[in-house]
């Protein structure tokens, strides 16, 4: 009998979520270890499309659960709607974005097939002979673990977003489509979605954060770190730092990034006064773009920044806010201001 390693997928405004795409790239290295499939759930409405881009990411069956119902997301409308499908065939190992809306219904279908369910999963590999085998992030982020179970053992795994990134997707990759329709009564949903708002940057958690302003020891204190926080406003970006900025009060504990601390991966991460320890740069790998501001040439961040600022970050930030403020007094609209939309004179381009 074929093996599957089944993913689950979500979508927001009708795309993928890159977490989904990161969960599918994952289960394809341990169905390869496994000599298993990978088998794609999705769940929505119209969403059918969608299996092209699973196809592309490594999946080898893709099963689209939709209805009208589906269009919005409900706990219990996701639960009569996939765990028919899922019962039918357990599988050898279940992964899933580490997500509000899976931890709302993934823990019951756990408790059906009373397997082991983990949250916070950070890589997932195959021991031995088939032995499944997750490192997780334990106690905040302080510390890891690793979990192994006996041979045969499905465990349902939720992958941090973030920590794996996702790879070129391989086009002209296929994928066995089967869609559907099942028949749902949304009267008995128990839970349903009225409106989704759009997420704040300064309260998004920070692995889902596309843009970053980071500030390290180099800010120099509460005062410098909240010229850092002004710069993060104005771009609709996240505040980060470092441990160290942490460990001294000026930035808040859950906001630190590193291999002890958060795990990101924005499409921009600007970084004021961080040196560059490799405990802070393993937190930032799956960052698209980064940008150093830093008065030491040598300092490791620079090596990492795709455009790296030398330069004192005191002089540097009050010219930057003061642009953004010029700009947005002159702009008509109130949307945050992107990067793209200003322009500095850097001190110097690190080479
Ligand atoms: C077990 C362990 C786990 C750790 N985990 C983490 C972790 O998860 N995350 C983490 O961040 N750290 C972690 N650390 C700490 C890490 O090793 C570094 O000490 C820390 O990242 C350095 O923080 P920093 O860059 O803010 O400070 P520093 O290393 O002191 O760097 C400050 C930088 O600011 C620059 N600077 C100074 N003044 C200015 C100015 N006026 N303008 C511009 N630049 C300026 C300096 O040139 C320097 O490069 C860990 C350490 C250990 C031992």
């Amino acid at each position: 009998m074929d093996k599957f390693v089944v993913v689950i997928a979500e979508t927001e405004q009708g795309q993928l979520t890159l977490p989904s795409l990161e969960c599918v790239e994952e289960g394809r290295d341990v169905a390869d270890q496994l000599g298993a499939q990978v088998h794609v759930m999705l769940c929505g409405n119209k969403v059918a499309p969608l299996a092209e881009t699973l196809a592309a990411h490594g999946a080898d069956r893709v099963t689209v659960v939709e209805h009208e119902a589906l269009a919005q997301f409900s706990a219990d409308g996701w639960m009569q709607a996939l765990a028919p499908v899922l019962l039918q065939a357990p599988p050898a190992l279940l992964l899933a974005p580490d997500s509000g809306q899976i931890r709302s219904w993934l823990p019951r279908l756990a408790v059906r097939w009373r397997s082991p369910l983990v949250g916070c999963c950070m890589r997932i590999g195959i021991i031995g002979d088939g032995y499944p085998e997750i490192m997780r992030s334990t106690h905040g982020g302080a510390c890891q673990e690793r979990l192994t179970w006996p041979y045969a053992t499905l465990v349902c795994a939720m992958l941090i977003p973030g920590v794996r990134g996702i790879g070129t997707p391989q086009s002209g990759r296929i994928a066995e489509t089967t869609v559907l329709r099942p028949q749902l009564d949304p009267a008995h949903f128990r839970d349903r979605t009225l409106h989704t708002l759009p997420a704040d940057p300064r309260t998004v958690s920070l692995n889902e954060a596309e843009r970053i302003v980071s500030g390290g020891f180099g800010t120099g204190g509460k005062d410098g770190m909240a010229l850092v926080k002004q710069l993060a406003d104005h771009l609709g970006a996240a505040l980060g730092g470092t441990r160290v900025a942490a460990d001294r009060g000026w930035l808040a504990v859950d906001r630190y990034i590193g291999s002890t601390g958060q795990i990101v991966a924005p499409k921009l991460y600007m970084a004021f006064g961080v040196s560059g320890a490799d405990q802070h740069l393993s937190g930032i790998t799956g960052s698209e773009i980064v940008i150093a501001i830093n008065n030491d040439r040598t300092a490791p961040i620079l090596k990492r920044a795709d455009l790296g600022v030398v330069g004192d970050l005191h002089e540097i930030l009050p010219i930057l806010l003061s642009k953004l403020q010029a700009l947005a007094s002159t702009s008509n609209h109130s949307e945050p201001t992107t990067p793209t939309h200003f322009a500095v004179d850097p001190v110097e381009i690190a080479s």
